[in-house]
């Protein structure tokens, strides 16, 4: 099957999270498959400057955003290790920045005519392209109103009856929400405004859009697609999302195992697979207790956190968890994050009251990520909500037990630790359900019990995450599946009109 992916985010191009680990893998996998996908995304700048090869096509767009007309051009790379071609849609004014949605004054003030061209970029690039492609796959609030393009403007246009739209949330947090004006810069009928679809509570809402005109819907783990269809997950969005849920679904994410594999990873200090873990993460604890200033002590388990600083990820419950255990040294902390000025702040505080026992790194480190994965006993996720997470699954991977809350994709990827889940050999981390500093505190204590009381079974429970299956080629067979009915379905209305 021919699927365009769209999305304002694809490793290795471009990346602030999950979304383009996503949009770099899944199209690779659909292509081991037989399928081909092709992938389109802005020429942001950090896309440009990866180092990736890039060649000029040659062609231009000529794109109505209001009443002017935005030249653009189209440059070609591709996924690497793959022949996966990837079209970058190119316009200095819009995407040479230094960021991809803001800088640190915050969010880009033009960010709805930015999206509103690539969007439309998207679709003209198919006919110039000459893509012929049978569906398109577009990805979180920036490809948002590709869908409606699609069933509006592009309707009846030789070669787009058929194409079939797939619209998958990665997070229904960020929805792309603009005033009202902004209406115009779409080109898009004020019809079209309203409380059924592209309008919400007064403003033009990216996501909302397009959850309304795609074919189907999905999002990114079974727990978050029933979480979102009731308040609060459902972020005022419960309703639509209630009344399409027969299109609804949720696939989890894969994970790139030719990237995250302890024993294949040349970014930590020993490689190890599920026979050799004990060696293996001894030593790449010691080196990162080294790395970060902590006291090299083999028996206090130590903690891992990486992630987006933000309140989604639960530091409301980390920070005084981590205040409240530090004086008694019973544990350690990595943390590795940026986001939220203030929560930058308290991290480095705490890290500069605490220096042997919590470790801050503010930034962005792939390397240091890999390193805090192999080297930590413990991986600390404990999520407001989580669509699917992916530093769980690479957790289980790297023998690192995830604790977390049991919410979304931890939910549904995170077997807690009882009698009898080590019994029936399926424990594979810790949950807990509260969203309370307490909950943490005593699921981590009740952990750390575990640890330091009964190391086989400590054993056995990253052995049995070590062994599980999260790439991406089970996930992958899902998404094809369901392109496939979405297609179907889409030709049978076709026909129908
Ligand atoms: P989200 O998409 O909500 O940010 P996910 O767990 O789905 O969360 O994915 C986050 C991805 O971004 C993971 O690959 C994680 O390793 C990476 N990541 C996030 N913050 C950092 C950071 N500061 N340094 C390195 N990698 C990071």
């Amino acid at each position: 099957m021919k699927i365009l992916l769209a999305s304002s985010e694809v490793v290795p191009f471009a990346k602030t999270g999950g979304l383009a680990d996503v949009c770099g893998t899944l199209p690779r996998e659909l292509a081991r498959w037989g399928h081909q996908p092709v992938v389109m995304l802005p020429a942001h700048r950090t896309a440009c400057s990866a180092g990736l090869p890039l060649d000029d096509t040659g062609i231009e767009l000529e794109i109505p955003i209001g009443t002017k007309h935005v030249s653009g051009r189209i440059l070609q790379g591709q996924l690497p290790s793959s022949s996966v071609p990837v079209y970058l849609i190119q316009q200095p004014e819009y995407f040479d920045r230094s960021g991809i949605y803001g800088d640190h004054q915050g969010d880009y003030a033009d960010n709805c005519e930015r999206f509103v061209f690539f969007c439309r970029a998207v679709l003209e690039a198919i006919r110039v392209l000459d893509l012929q492609v049978e569906l398109i796959h577009a990805n979180d609030w920036p490809t948002g109103l590709i869908p409606a393009y699609l069933r509006i403007e592009y309707a009846g246009r030789a070669g787009y009856e058929q194409i079939a739209s797939l619209f998958t949330i990665h997070n229904l947090a960020y929805q792309g929400t603009f005033w009202h004006w902004d209406m115009l810069l779409t080109g898009l009928d004020w019809k079209y405004f309203n409380w059924r679809q592209m309008e919400f509570h007064g403003q033009l809402n990216f996501l909302k859009t397009g959850l309304v005109f795609a074919d189907a819907i999905n999002t990114v783990s079974p727990q978050y697609a029933q979480e979102i269809q009731t308040p609060p997950l459902g972020c005022h969005l419960e309703d639509l999302l209630r009344h399409r849920h027969e299109t609804l679904s949720g696939i989890i994410n894969g994970v790139d195992y030719s990237v995250w594999n302890p024993a294949t990873d040349l970014q930590i200090a020993a490689r190890y697979d599920e026979t050799t873990f004990g060696e293996g993460k001894a030593a790449c604890k010691a080196e990162l207790q080294k790395e970060l200033g902590l006291s090299v002590a083999a028996e206090i388990p130590l903690l891992g956190i990486v992630g987006r600083l933000v309140d989604q990820k639960g530091l409301d419950l980390i920070l005084p968890t981590m205040r409240k255990m530090a004086p008694t040294g019973k544990v350690q902390w990595a943390v590795l994050g940026s986001g939220s000025q203030e929560l930058e702040e308290e991290l480095r505080q705490l890290a500069a009251e605490f220096p042997r026992q919590i470790a801050a790194c503010i930034g962005f480190s792939d390397q240091l990520a890999h390193r805090i994965e192999a080297g930590a006993d413990l991986f600390v996720m404990p999520s407001r909500y989580e669509p699917c997470g992916l530093n769980q699954l690479y957790s289980l991977k790297y023998g690192t037990v995830p604790l977390v809350r049991q919410t979304g994709g931890l939910a549904d990827t995170v077997t807690d630790t009882t009698p009898e889940t080590l019994a029936d050999k399926t424990a594979t981390g810790f949950s807990f359900v509260p969203y309370s500093s307490d909950a943490l505190l005593e699921t981590l204590n009740r952990a750390c019990d575990l640890f330091h009381n009964d190391p086989s079974a400590w054993q056995q429970i990253v052995r049995t995450g070590m062994r599980q299956d999260w790439s991406w080629s089970r996930s992958a067979q899902q998404y094809a599946a369901l392109y496939e009915v979405t297609v179907a379905s889409r030709r049978a209305e076709a026909v129908e009109l």
